[in-house]
């Protein structure tokens, strides 16, 4: 499976809006603040990343399979998915400024897949999509996924259990608890 990236300018200002709002309200990203100068103008952009090996991880945990996933390229500090309700989950903005696109594009697949598992109804969804991606460690063997200061304690907690289980949903029963 290869995911399709396009620059949209539209998409730019929105994904840099979505990222100013959090920043104003949460004043950073879950701890972590990363400065970047925008040096970087895009003009044009279309490119393909090969991402079969993440989905094919993916359908076994999560039972299923997202297709028709869109990808924007953006200059934000971070890339993200937008996951507000009543948005279109299914779009990766996929920073410019980001050095590790198989790392960056196994989280946020990791994100609208939780989403589609089960989104807002996991207690406090918006930070417990970002803890959980702690099993990205496991699933790829490699440690990939450090998390941001704030989740430290809770991700060791879902590490223990996904270890022990292999389960999303033991995982979410053990930290709803
Ligand atoms: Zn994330």
């Amino acid at each position: 499976m290869k995911l399709n990236f396009i620059y949209r300018k539209a998409d730019d200002i929105k994904s840099w809006k979505r990222y100013n709002n959090f920043i104003e309200k949460h004043g950073n990203v879950w701890g972590i603040k990363k400065e970047i100068k925008p040096i970087i103008k895009i003009k044009k952009a279309i490119f393909e990343i090969n991402v079969i090996e993440i989905v094919n991880k993916y359908k076994k945990i999560f039972g299923f399979e997202i297709k028709n996933i869109k990808g924007r390229l953006v200059t934000t500090p971070f890339s993200m998915i937008n996951d507000e309700k009543g948005q279109s989950v299914d779009t990766i903005y996929y920073s410019i400024y980001t050095p590790y696109p198989s790392i960056v594009l196994a989280h946020e697949l990791f994100h609208i897949y939780f989403y589609h598992f089960g989104g807002y109804k996991i207690k406090n969804y918006e930070e417990a999509k970002e803890y959980f991606t702690v099993i990205l460690n496991d699933i790829f063997n490699k440690e990939i996924s450090k998390g941001y200061p704030k989740h430290q304690k809770i991700r060791e907690k879902v590490f223990k259990v996904w270890q022990k289980t292999h389960s999303i949903d033991e995982c979410i029963k053990a930290v709803e608890g």
